[in-house]
């Protein structure tokens, strides 16, 4: 299977919408957040504009009151939301809760959707995923948080969860247990909805993390919690896609949010190089514009091979979920390498700034220390390295040559 290059008029037309948006609404909400620290408010006036110019749930099919974009055009309409940290909540299509909504869709039982999943997609709730414990965080399947029923149509949960993104802001928890130890590994675990807040899920902290944060941090989403599970009592029919399937679904929903980082790596990258060369066209240093200096140049081009190289991936990667091709090794190729493209980029834009890089006049620090997550999560940088260097033996076993799990297929 090949590659067609080739964007529909529609996809380009939508992504020139949404490039809009951002630009004329979200980042210029970004400077009135700051001064008046209403996130409701701003928030609640940008979703109303996005809505009105029927900008909502990209990926979601229309009759669920989204825009029914397919992979290619969900992807290019993301890597304009990325530029500013106010385009994905604009449009509801926020992390984490834009892949545990994929999840609800294609796994929630009618009562479900219509309890849980409706005011998600409407935008009046938020939902968090609960996996990752102190115990196993690369390695899932060592959780050890356990659920066992009550006999009375519960299920009961004990443990902990460690690093969930944004349960303080949270209305849901999605929240995975192991239910049958002796199972498969890869069988043991269930997933379960709960309703938040609740006594039996117990945001013990938000973590501090080496993000920069504000007041608004947590509103937003921005804060990752330690859980205790104590006694959890969860009914059955909150029992998310069938019991021993927690896992596997787990992984679906993780690979949308790979894609999803990678979408917004870019877009944060692209106006990390565009700041930065607003600013070297503009600053002189002994007697030259920065940007009349060749050392400078070179250092432009080279985050534009970087961002150049990570479109090119994501939009294979696009292009291959759009034909419903298996995407799993460009899919671990793309995550690392736009984790390391992204901080590359920001880190080059914040030396061409200066001190003014460092400081917090610009977006480029908070950026900076934002995005070294994005080597741990979904899968630190090892573990997929570990995969795909395990693919390109095993494509040299069967074929007697690498191609087909360095890209290959792209001939
Ligand atoms: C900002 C942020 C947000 C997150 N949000 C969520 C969330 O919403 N919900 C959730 O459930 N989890 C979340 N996580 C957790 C995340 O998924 C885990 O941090 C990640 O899976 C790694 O697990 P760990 O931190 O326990 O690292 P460990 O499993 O302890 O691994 C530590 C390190 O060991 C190395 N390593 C591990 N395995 C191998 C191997 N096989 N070969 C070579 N080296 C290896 C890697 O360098 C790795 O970074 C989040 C994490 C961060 C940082």
């Amino acid at each position: 299977m090949s590659i067609d290059f080739e964007i529909p008029e529609e996809a380009k037309a939508m992504r020139e919408r949404v490039r809009q948006f951002v630009q004329d609404e979200c980042i210029p909400a970004e400077a009135e957040l700051a001064k008046s620290q209403d996130y409701k408010g701003v928030l609640t006036a940008l979703r109303a504009k996005a809505r009105a110019q029927g900008l909502w749930l990209p990926f979601i099919p229309v009759d669920h009151g989204g825009m029914g974009l397919g992979p290619l055009a969900n992807a290019l309409v993301q890597m304009e939301l990325g530029q500013s940290h106010l385009g994905a909540l604009a449009m509801n299509s926020q992390g984490p809760d834009d892949a545990t909504m994929l999840t609800l869709l294609a796994h929630g039982s009618d009562f479900q959707k219509e309890k849980y999943l409706k005011p998600l997609l409407n935008g009046d709730k938020r939902v968090c995923y609960s996996m990752t414990e102190k115990a196993a965080g690369a390695d899932a399947t060592g959780m050890q948080t356990r659920a066992v029923r009550d006999g009375k149509g519960n299920w009961v949960l004990n443990g902990e969860k460690w690093f969930s993104s944004a349960a303080s802001a949270a209305d849901i928890a999605v929240v995975m247990a192991m239910t049958s130890p002796d199972a498969p590994r890869h069988r043991r675990y269930s997933t379960f909805i709960v309703e938040l807040p609740n006594p039996g899920y117990v945001i013990k902290r938000d973590i501090a993390t080496m993000a920069s944060e504000g007041p608004l941090s947590k509103l937003m989403g921005g804060g990752h919690s330690e859980i205790e599970i104590k006694n959890l009592v969860i009914p059955d029919e909150n029992l998310l896609g069938g019991e021993g399937n927690g896992f596997n679904m787990g992984q679906h929903r993780l690979a949308y949010g790979r894609l999803r980082h990678g979408m917004h790596n870019i877009a944060m990258a692209q106006r990390a190089l565009d700041l930065a060369t607003a600013h070297v066209t503009q600053r002189s240093t002994f007697g030259k514009l920065l940007s009349e200096r060749q050392g400078v140049q070179w250092m432009l081009a080279d985050c534009a091979s970087e961002l150049y190289m990570a479109r090119l991936m994501l939009l294979h990667i696009a292009y291959k979920a759009e034909k419903g091709l298996d995407l799993r090794q460009e899919n671990s190729i793309a995550k690392v390498f736009l984790a390391h493209m992204v901080h590359k980029v920001v880190d080059t834009a914040i030396q061409l700034h200066g001190a003014l890089g460092y400081s917090h006049d610009t977006p480029l620090a908070r950026w900076y220390t934002h995005i070294r997550s994005q080597r741990l999560v979904d899968g630190p940088d090892e573990v997929h390295r570990w995969t795909v260097g395990r693919n390109v033996i095993k494509a040299y076993q069967q074929h007697g040559t690498t191609a087909s799990a360095a890209g290959g297929d792209l001939l």
